[in-house]
């Protein structure tokens, strides 16, 4: 391949460099420091005549959300880059993007962005969107040999605070201990999950009308299935609350998520009872998308709320945070519009006072995303993982400091971009049954729906 063209490098320079290198040796420093190096170009990259060819995919499956899509999107150069749909999403949502990025420059990050923006969607729906994004900042650094933090503007912190929550139980003590194992991890902030499902069985303690079938409980949203938690149910969940208080100190954020579908009301006046357990943040208390609801509880209950899991468009956080419905926004990287979107979310809520957590539940790949884009981004608290008991998470890449995880840390990486490579061999190791490793998908190759024109 002639390198005549390409940035920083042609025969005249080379010469140059090469007299240099003589003159250097000859006359010393001087004569060095007038002629300097050219760094940072990959010479075997040629970025204006980088081209996407094949979009391929493989599903991975872990204890806790799972199945988990990687996506590899390769060049006309043979650099390649990884991404992660969004945990229990489908490859369908990213593989619906081949036939608008096959033959684009993937080094035109915002473009391309803006481009398949359109077929993401709340929550799972963005996956693809997302995934496709984060594999191009992967080889976008991986092309300008850097890692993805220093195309966002540097960082603010080189390592990446965790936190997690731990399995559930019916006993409260039993939860106390879980908690106090995750503290002796070395996790500086944690989350339990604690709802009206373990009050389950016993009477007096949710007010729920009999006969409420699935889809009403899971989809239908809170306001309209009339279920509220009495006293003696709070006192209960309190039970909860305080044995995990008692195992880990007051002195460490406890976060608190999945309280179930429950009334304003409710959520209020659970947020008065755990008042003296200061929480961090009650999340997802009800829908995002009902701020004037979100606002009456931020203004009534005097522990903190937080949501922002299954936000896709920038404008909803911007909504959330002017009018200050929230304490806290929680952006899933792999829902709210990728790396840059998410640095840009992260951005905006500053300027209104609101700092940002991020949700996540993927593996290493998604993680990484997470990892530079928390780097980069002023007010972001900490990064959720749900795989501090699988043993094999940081197996499944190669190329980064293990454990990746270490006392509730992650060391931001300095390699070119995400930072990670698959170990093939773990990888396949915990494919989902019946599908294969990075097959080729040529009934992808073509779009399926005239649907790219939203206007005429
Ligand atoms: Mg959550």
């Amino acid at each position: 391949m002639s390198g005549e063209g390409r940035p920083g490098y042609n025969r005249r320079s080379v010469l140059k460099s090469s007299l240099a290198v003589l003159a250097g040796s000859a006359l010393g420093r001087t004569a060095q420091a007038a002629e300097p190096e050219i760094r940072n170009v990959n010479p075997a990259s040629s970025p204006s005549a980088l081209k996407i060819t094949d979009m391929r995919f493989a599903v991975v499956v872990k204890p806790g959300p799972s199945p988990c899509v990687l996506i590899r999107i390769d060049t006309n150069q043979g650099v390649y880059g990884l991404g992660e749909v969004r945990d229990i999403a489908g490859p369908q949502y990213a593989m619906v993007l081949k036939s608008r990025i096959v033959g684009e420059n993937p080094l035109n990050i915002d473009y391309l962005f803006q481009k398949i923006a359109q077929f993401g969607g709340n929550a799972r729906q963005a996956g693809g969107v997302c995934a496709v994004e984060m594999a191009l900042w992967d080889i976008a650094g991986k092309v300008y040999n850097i890692p993805v933090y220093q195309m966002l503007g540097g960082k603010w912190r080189d390592s990446i605070r965790i936190y997690a929550d731990t399995t559930e139980s019916q006993d409260p003590k039993e939860y106390g201990r879980r908690a106090k194992e995750r503290k002796a991890m070395g996790l500086t902030w944690m989350k339990m999950d604690l709802g009206i499902d373990v009050l389950d069985g016993i009477p007096g303690t949710v007010m729920r009308p009999a006969g409420l079938d699935k889809w009403e409980l899971h989809d239908q949203p809170n306001p309209f299935i009339a279920t509220e938690v009495t006293d003696k149910g709070i006192d209960r969940l309190c039970e909860y609350v305080a044995a995990v208080r008692e195992n880990i100190g007051y002195d460490m954020p406890l976060s608190m998520d999945h309280l179930g579908h429950i009334g304003v009301k409710s959520v209020i006046r659970l947020g008065k009872a755990y008042e003296k357990f200061n929480l961090e943040w009650m999340e997802d208390v009800i829908p995002w998308y009902y701020t004037d609801l979100l606002k009456e509880i931020r203004e009534a209950s005097p522990t903190p709320i937080l949501t922002g899991e299954d936000i896709y468009q920038f404008s909803d956080f911007e909504t959330l945070c002017k009018e200050h419905a929230v304490d806290k926004i929680h952006p899933d990287l792999a829902t709210s519009g990728g790396i840059l979107q998410t640095h840009h979310i992260g951005d905006m809520a500053f300027r209104y006072g609101v700092p940002m957590a991020m949700h996540f539940a993927g593996t290493p790949v998604g993680c990484m995303a997470c990892v530079h884009c928390a780097a980069a981004t002023r007010n972001f608290l900490a990064l959720e993982n749900h795989s501090l008991d699988v043993t094999f998470w940081q197996e499944l890449v190669t190329g980064i400091e293990k454990p990746i995880i270490d006392r509730g840390f992650i060391k931001v990486p300095d390699s070119s971009g995400l930072g990670v490579m698959l170990n093939d061999d773990e990888v396949k190791r915990h494919l989902k049954p019946g599908t294969g490793y990075f097959e080729p998908t040529p009934m992808w190759d073509e779009p399926q729906s005239w649907d790219d024109a939203l206007f005429s």
